[in-house]
């Protein structure tokens, strides 16, 4: 069968594809073929055939006729980033179809208004096998109607059907300074999973499958080395020139978290054993030394079908252990948890434990190599942020291997006032502690920035890690003193210093402990002015406990843990529940839901922001919901379905203009009245930029509530990036050009009679909070750990000291000279 005809898959307007807005197809870079203009929203086979590839996003689907030819539909262009929403897929891959059966159907309303346009392209991939003699153009076609008829060229068309995969390579320099990290290799793998096309990366002798966080990550790729793009498939051009965009402009690297403070080695004179210091806080307890038992690993191989499916099984369980910790902790948790997870899908791993299998390895022992091949890898890049994932690595390996073996990870009984000490320590093990019974903990191995440290900091136990192996010898029992400012570990402290160090603690502890007691009761200052101090949370977990910190409500919930690490946004539905269940824990608190603010330094994968030079003053907070209105439509109707109504407050982010206000209450007046909701909804505004503190008095004229997002304020104001270690001493919001755009957004929000909070991290300082009151501030929203003593603080207060003091820090000329100030104690209530 030499000649085929290709049916209408679709109704709609015929065009040639040079009218396809998009230069992949209109240069004919995937093959030849037509463009239609659909009226009708079901895609179907233009000729009985194969489906050979489709979409994991249900967008475009490929064909392979009996004569060999393959046809590729792509519905819409860039319909990739709607991953999969709009599209009901009706074949699977490999499946025989007949010409005229349904292949896909899509909403038509919602692919146009989130795709650039609806034109399909249908496309001749193998091309060089076949003629275009005839093709219809210009005109309206029905579904059925001749569309292409296609000539095979030479006699071997229908013995080869399947053509030579196009190949599409590119080169380039990685600019990111840090090289290719944890995060950038995430990135790049979740963007290369979007398309249907294989891609490698290679560098130097080194190549990784770009679907492969750990493999792209263990390649080690440093800026300024030159990587090479290798993409084969239907759609490799738009592949390479997806991920070569991301690693050009689409990837900031948060540095702070880089900062590898060098490990210090521990002195060997003295009791002192120095580390690095991985979270803040004093302990005094005893040695409690956690060893890591081996696993017990069987070797029997009980066939490759049965050994697949065991490690099949227990990489599900585990991931569903780990997708659950995420949902039930903060938000730190529940980052490290879902990274965690990801880890676990790696094709590259799961790939290598696979091939093992298939030569006769057990499950156990086929993951077990896996990890460790990666594992190697990673320590003998000589890095140590990349020593630190492999921590993360075997800690998945312990999981799986312990899941494998079907024992349970032994509990372990904790004395009270424990203090840790391990060689090393994974997430998943201190997670399984009773926490209430850890004081502290210290490692020999480890960095500041592994995932152990940052779950310390968010469970409030002072850590230091990288202390050396004196830490090993330490018998269980002893008596420590744990540092976490200083990085130091004390054993078997002299009298003196005991004292020392219980005096430090008591007075912590009294201080805290009065401040508990009255954390439930609100805040007024000495004279009697009402300061309200509120929370900020990220998650569902951090809202008991900010409720039981005495916090009168949650005055910024940073919905972007919401819609980070993952492959597409989240659905109406899940946001509503998550709105609900955090609105339920504050039980009855007002809730403050702020608007995604990504973009910037926050990236999501599924939201191709283009190419920006200053991503800090590109498309982020409110310019993502006024580009894509449809995201911000979603989240307004889920926070909108929280009962009981009026308990959420809307808050909008990276406000510039009021006419930003003004479109996004026009955004949200249309949802309401849609959604029948009569009652209006408090709609307010972050102060982040000079631009929105310094006409303040306009926008709180429109607004209902201002709160200050001092975090950005300073970065803008200053100059400085927020996230640059260099500069970190200096980004401080204290300096008296950021005071000043506070007072003035505080002046311009009490023109109109609106409350003005602070809701930056300037907010959970104790230092400057005398001063916010003083500039005007009547609300503040810290983190949940600050609440109680700062209540406390509000209540020495009286209002003409924190003005005086106000007043004297706007004259001063540095952020330093203001901490000065703060240092005399200032209108304390006699
Ligand atoms: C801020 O900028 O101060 C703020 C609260 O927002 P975020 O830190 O989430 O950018
Ligand atoms: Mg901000």
């Amino acid at each position: 069968m030499h000649t085929l005809i290709l049916r209408a898959p679709l109704q709609g307007w015929v065009c040639a594809l040079e009218e396809t807005p998009d230069p992949v197809f209109a240069g004919r870079m995937l093959g030849d073929g037509v463009a239609i203009d659909p009226t009708g929203g079901v895609l179907h086979a233009p000729c009985d055939g194969e489906v050979i590839h489709l979409a994991p996003t249900g967008h475009a689907v490929s064909l392979r006729a009996a004569n060999g030819a393959e046809v590729l539909m792509h519905i819409g262009v860039e319909t990739v980033a709607l991953a999969g929403e709009g599209f009901v897929v009706h074949v699977a891959a490999g499946q025989r179809v007949s010409a005229g059966e349904r292949l896909i159907s899509f909403d038509m309303d919602v692919v146009a208004r989130r795709a650039r346009c609806l034109m399909t392209p249908i496309i001749i991939t193998n091309g060089e096998k076949f003629a275009i003699v005839r093709r219809l153009a210009d005109q309206l076609a029905a579904v059925g109607d001749e569309l292409m008829v296609l000539e095979a060229i030479g006699a071997d068309a229908v013995a080869a059907p399947s053509g030579p995969e196009r190949e599409v390579r590119l080169e380039l320099v990685v600019t990111l300074a840090h090289g290719i990290h944890a995060r950038p290799a995430a990135l790049i793998a979740a963007e290369a999973k979007r398309f249907l096309a294989r891609m490698t990366l290679a560098a130097g002798d080194r190549q990784a499958n770009a679907a492969s966080p750990v493999a792209v990550m263990a390649m080690g790729v440093r800026g300024g080395e030159t990587l090479l793009l290798t993409a084969t498939g239907v759609d490799a051009a738009a592949a390479v020139a997806a991920v070569a965009a991301l690693i050009e402009h689409g990837i900031k690297e948060a540095p702070p978290a880089a900062i590898p403070a060098p490990p210090v080695a521990p002195v060997s004179d003295g009791p002192g054993i120095r580390g690095v210091a991985a979270a803040p806080g004093l302990a005094i307890g005893a040695a409690v030394r956690l060893a890591e038992p081996e696993v017990s690993v069987s070797e029997a191989f009980a066939g490759d079908a049965a050994e697949t499916a065991a490690l099949h099984a227990a990489l599900s369980a585990v991931s569903a252990r780990l997708r659950a910790q995420a949902d039930s902790g903060g938000a730190a948790h529940r980052s490290i948890m879902a990274a965690h997870a990801a880890f676990l899908d790696d094709p590259e791993l799961v790939g290598a434990a696979h091939e093992a299998i298939l030569g006769g390895a057990s499950a156990g022992v086929a993951w077990r190599g896996a990890v460790r091949g990666y594992v190697a890898v990673l320590q003998g890049l000589d890095d140590p942020l990349m020593a630190e994932r492999a921590d993360d690595l075997r800690d998945l390996e312990r999981q799986v291997l312990l899941e494998l073996s079907g024992e349970t990870a032994p509990a372990r009984a904790l004395p009270d006032n424990a203090i840790l000490l391990a060689d090393d320590l994974l997430p998943s093990q201190l997670a399984a502690l009773d926490a209430s019974r850890i004081v502290g903990l210290c490692t020999a191995k480890g960095g500041p920035t592994s995932h152990v440290a940052i779950l310390a900091a968010a469970m409030n136990v002072p850590a230091v890690v990288a202390a050396g192996p004196r830490v090993l010898v330490i018998e269980d029992g002893a008596l420590l003193i744990l540092d976490g400012d200083a990085g130091v570990l004390t054993v078997g402290p002299s009298g003196a210093e005991i004292e020392a160090a219980q005096g430090a603690l008591a007075t912590r502890q009294a201080r805290r402990a009065e401040a508990q007691a009255s954390a439930q009761t609100p805040a007024r200052t000495a004279d009697g002015t009402r300061i309200e101090v509120f929370a900020n949370l990220g998650a569902v977990a951090d809202a008991a406990p900010a409720v039981a910190a005495g916090a009168e409500g949650c005055g910024l919930l940073r919905t972007e843990f919401l819609f980070l690490d993952r492959q597409s946004a989240p659905s109406e539905d899940e946001q509503a529940a998550q709105y609900q269940a955090i609105a339920a824990a504050l039980d009855g608190r007002p809730l403050i839901i702020r608007t995604l603010d990504v973009g910037g330094d926050k990236p999501v994968a599924y939201l191709p922001i283009p190419a920006e030079e200053n991503p800090a003053l590109g498309l982020r907070g409110v310019r993502i919901g006024l580009w894509r209105p449809e995201i911000l439509e979603t989240q307004l109707r889920a926070i909108l379905r929280v009962s009981p109504r009026g308990q959420c407050r809307i808050m909008i982010p990276m406000v510039s203009s009021v006419s930003e206000l003004t479109r996004v209450r026009e955004v949200l007046d249309a949802v309401r009245l849609r959604m029948g909701v009569a009652e209006p909804v408090e709609l307010g505004v972050m102060i982040e930029t000079p631009a929105a503190a310094i006409t303040a008095d306009l926008i709180a004229a429109e607004a209902d509530f201002l709160s200050i997002g001092t975090n950005d304020l300073a970065q803008y104001a200053l100059a400085m990036d927020r996230g640059n270690p260099a500069l970190a001493a200096q980004v401080d919001a204290l300096h008296p050009a950021v005071l000043r755009l506070i007072g003035e957004a505080a002046r311009g929000g009490a023109l109109h009679g609106r409350l003005v909070a602070v809701c930056g991290a300037l907010a959970s300082d104790l230092a400057a909070a005398p001063i916010l009151i003083g500039l005007g501030v009547t609300e503040l929203s810290a983190s949940p750990a600050a609440v109680a003593e700062l209540k406390a603080l509000i209540r020495t207060l009286t209002m003409d000291a924190c003005r005086d003091l106000a007043a004297r820090a706007l004259a001063q000329s540095s952020a330093v000279a203001v901490r000065a100030l703060t240092l005399s104690p200032i209108g304390a209530a006699s």
